[in-house]
């Protein structure tokens, strides 16, 4: 069977969407689970655009063994540079470059002729290839480019050593049998195109990502682009766990497969909904909370005579079980660690005590302790940021009528203990209007969510909250607590301790929000 090549872009295209907001060790996390997933290929930033994103590519080349490392960069020769000494620890790295090809972009955009982006192209092929054996070119908005332009633009960059050419649908305008026939043209119009790989990137405005990119597999494409759960600008890129579970479900339709360990894909989405703060819609593909729930009375009927009535996958095939924890506060460390690792988690011995401990806190409070729960729990205590604030005591009152007030204590870094209260029009108000009193930082709350990580009254309560700080950016915070006042105001100290450590990186020189370092673009080419 022919074997589809995974290049997940999660945290490059899918951190460049609104509000995507992603911490040094969260990217980290990320790309050590994309590796635990299987993809092919982890493209892990921009690395020209900031300080910030050069050091987390570079951290993620030195992490990622078992996969490519790919790295963006516009085409202007001082960011290809840079773009490729960030990827020099990697132990397969590939440089992926990317240039307009479209009129409009061309004319409207970059104001350059079509020749001079031809150029332009070559030029940053060569010298990607004259520091990385793999380079990757993407020629920005080919669906809507002239094809007689975009198969010589492919040709001259595969002659000046691009091993992957990349037919992306930037704006997600093309409908599945028009990218279907664009990559028949391309692959049948370009003389050279077997001294490269084709690949393909695909964005979801008009709901297509994953029908575009299917197609294009149809025709023959070897790599898809894509994120998990479908993160990325405006609408989104192609979702990963869309088009692997349609390829494996659909076996007989695509003859090909993929690396991918599907049993590590519910895993991963809700790591990457949760470190993102962008939750997962309930009727999501595959990964939404009700992707395998079954509610009318003639569907359940079926299920219970037969799965096969109304299932085309099983939920354990993506990872998605729903098994009690049998352990209860009685149990062990090694029952614990057990769990745990069903569950796909390998954690260091600090963070497996703080996990445990949390563990048995929770089990003191709650009958039924779920896998749901325990993630939560475990979620909570691995990639603990500095905490620079530490809540200790919160106390609210709150009630109809009355008025909702909090007191905190909070313990600082340097040993002193603040205490303050405040009022709000809800028991959360109050409790980060103490918080704020006591932090004194510009910041905002943007928003904030509460969920379940299980059911029952006694279910733990998941909370996230995005905050904006005008200097450092945007930042998730998370907490867990079977008191979503608690969880709450832990999410919100959460995200603030991010923003003091963000402006601590900047000073020091490697924050996300620095200045760009090498922005301007080559004379040569920009003659
Ligand atoms: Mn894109």
């Amino acid at each position: 069977m022919r074997r589809i090549r995974i290049f997940d872009t999660t945290l490059r295209d899918g951190e460049q969407a609104a509000g995507g907001a992603l911490t040094f060790d969260e990217k980290l996390e990320i790309a050590r689970q994309l590796e635990r997933l299987g993809v092919d290929c982890i493209e892990a930033g921009f690395p020209a655009t900031s300080p910030g994103d050069f050091r987390a590519v570079e951290a993620v080349c030195e992490f990622v063994k078992d996969c490519q490392v790919a790295a963006l960069s516009d085409a202007k020769l001082p960011n290809i540079e840079t773009t490729a000494k960030a990827l020099m620890k990697a132990k397969a790295p590939r440089l992926h470059t990317v240039l307009s090809t479209s009129d409009i972009h061309l004319n409207y955009q970059l104001r350059i002729t079509r020749d001079h982006a031809l150029d332009m192209a070559v030029a940053a092929v060569k010298l990607g290839r004259s520091f990385l054996p793999e380079v990757e070119f993407s020629a920005m908005d080919a669906a809507r480019s002239d094809r007689e332009y975009l198969c010589r633009v492919f040709e001259a960059t595969i002659a000046a050593g691009a091993t992957v050419i990349n037919i992306p649908d930037s704006v997600g305008y093309m409908q599945p049998h028009e990218f279907a026939d664009l990559v028949a043209y391309v692959m049948s119009h370009v003389p050279n195109i077997d001294k490269a790989k084709v690949s393909v990137h695909c964005h979801n405005d008009l709901g297509l990502a994953t029908a575009l990119s299917l197609a294009a597999v149809r025709e023959g494409a070897e790599w898809v682009e894509c994120t998990v759960n479908g993160v990325g600008e405006r609408a989104g890129n192609a979702a990963l766990e869309e088009i692997v579970m349609a390829i494996k479900t659909r076996a007989d339709a695509f003859d090909c497969e993929t690396g991918i360990k599907t049993e590590q894909l519910w895993r991963t989405s809700r790591m990457v909904a949760s470190y993102m703060g962008f939750p997962v819609q309930l009727n999501k593909a595959i990964v939404g909370g009700n992707a395998f729930a079954h509610a009318s009375g003639l569907h359940q009927d079926g299920m219970l005579k037969d799965r096969i009535t109304y299932e085309i996958m099983t939920p354990d095939s993506i990872g998605r079980t729903d098994s009690r924890l049998v352990i209860s506060k009685h149990s062990g460390r090694n029952a614990f660690r057990d769990r745990l690792k069903a569950l796909g988690y390998e954690l260091d011995d600090d963070e497996f005590m703080r996990a445990f401990r949390a563990f048995k806190e929770i089990a003191d409070k709650k009958k039924d302790v779920t896998d749901g729960d325990v993630e939560a729990v475990v979620a909570d205590q691995v990639l603990v940021v500095a905490e620079t604030f530490r809540l200790d005591r919160l106390q609210v009152s709150c009630g109809e009528p009355s008025i909702p007030t909090a007191t905190v204590l909070i313990t600082v870094a340097d040993g002193t203990v603040m205490q303050d209260a405040a009022t709000g029009s809800g028991p959360v108000e109050a409790a980060c209007n103490a918080i704020d009193r006591i932090v004194n930082l510009p910041i905002k709350l943007v928003e904030f969510t509460v969920h379940s990580a299980s059911s029952g009254s006694d279910a733990i309560g998941e909370v996230s909250v995005k905050v904006e700080s005008a200097a450092e950016g945007t930042f998730v915070g998370r907490g867990a607590s079977t008191d979503i006042i608690v969880a709450s105001a832990r999410a919100y100290l959460n995200a603030i301790n991010k923003v003091v450590t963000a402006g601590r990186e900047r000073e020091a020189g490697h924050g996300r929000r620095a200045a760009p370092f090498a922005v301007l673009a080559s004379p040569a080419v920009n003659a």
